[in-house]
């Protein structure tokens, strides 16, 4: 029998209909929680992106506010809005579209963000606590990931995930939650990535799979079990003629031939992507709070 669809879109639907009623209360306190947007250079993919994060925002009663640079633009230049967004009260994030025009910078950009402000819990220091278990800001993919699972009723406590993919912004953070002892956690978690020797010697054995390579069909048939769990974080243009911008959006799950044999898998569009941009409104609207506690 297919696989479930876990449809990520009204998972975030959902949340972002219980966003809007959280800030519409902070809202009648005076307080309304405000984004700062910094999106650098003119790459399709991340102008799309921080347009849907914005709309979003708007959709849910937050404030946002872009700043658009060119690509030459300098690491001073960009570390001065970086600066105006630190100490700008109207506030409360901030979302550096990633990845910048020249990627060496990134790091030393994502450090200069206010940690109360970091919203996409890239800071080192965000990274740091999320991973003693602390209280932080944690990272919008992997956090949507877990959403996606708790709301759809996967039990994750005791489960085998395997993650292909050990990235800062999904591997790795989504392994390190998941196998915290807490809520959302409690899970054995493995990790694969470009050397791992046999990667299907270890998807077979998974309860949950979460592929995130940027390669498609990086899971297929013959590499998952009966009744396994899939969330297919991937997104991966390929040109099609037939559509009307000329490409569409495919997984790294090979979809039509794994979902015959999973018990739930996520959709490519539609799944993780939807939950990513509600756990950014989440965040903002939590900084909003904690900074006005
Ligand atoms: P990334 O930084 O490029 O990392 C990819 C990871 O996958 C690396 O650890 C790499 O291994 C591993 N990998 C690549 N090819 C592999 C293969 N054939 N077998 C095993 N491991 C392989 O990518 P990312 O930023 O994590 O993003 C991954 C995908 O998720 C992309 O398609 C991206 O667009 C998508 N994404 C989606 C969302 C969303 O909201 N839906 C958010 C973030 C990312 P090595 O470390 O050995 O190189």
């Amino acid at each position: 029998m297919a696989a479930r669809i876990l449809d990520g879109k009204a998972i975030a639907a959902e949340m972002r209909e219980e966003l809007t009623a959280d800030v519409q209360s902070l809202v009648r306190t005076g307080i309304k929680p405000g984004l700062g947007v910094l999106l650098v250079g003119d790459d399709p993919a991340s102008r799309s992106y921080v347009t849907a994060k914005e709309r979003a925002c708007e959709r849910t009663g937050i404030y946002s506010q872009e700043v658009r640079m060119p690509s030459h633009a300098s690491k001073r230049e960009i570390l001065a809005v970086v600066e105006d967004f630190n100490k700008d009260d109207r506030i409360d994030g901030i979302l550096v579209q990633l990845p910048l025009p020249d990627t060496s910078i990134e790091q030393d950009v994502i450090a200069s963000i206010d940690p109360s402000k970091d919203v996409d819990g890239f800071h080192p220091v965000n990274v740091g606590r999320m991973m003693l278990g602390l209280p932080a800001f944690l990272p919008c993919t992997p956090h949507g990931i877990l959403q996606i699972l708790k709301r759809s009723g996967i039990e994750v406590k005791g489960s085998h995930v395997v993650i292909v993919g050990r990235s800062n912004i999904v591997g790795r953070p989504l392994a390190n939650m998941l196998s915290q002892k807490r809520t959302l956690g409690n899970a054995t978690v493995t990790i694969c990535h470009t050397a791992t020797k046999d990667i299907a010697v270890h998807t077979r054995q998974a309860d949950i799979i979460v592929a995130a390579t940027g390669r498609p069909n990086t899971i297929t048939a013959d590499m998952v079990s009966e009744g396994v769990v899939v969330i297919d974080v991937g997104v991966n243009r390929i040109d099609d003629r037939s559509a009307k911008r000329g490409y569409r959006l495919i997984g790294d799950v090979e979809f039509d031939t794994v979902r015959e044999i999973a018990s739930a898998i996520t959709p490519v569009p539609g799944g993780v992507g939807p939950m990513t941009i509600a756990m950014l409104l989440y965040n903002t609207l939590e900084s909003a709070r904690s900074r006005n506690a």
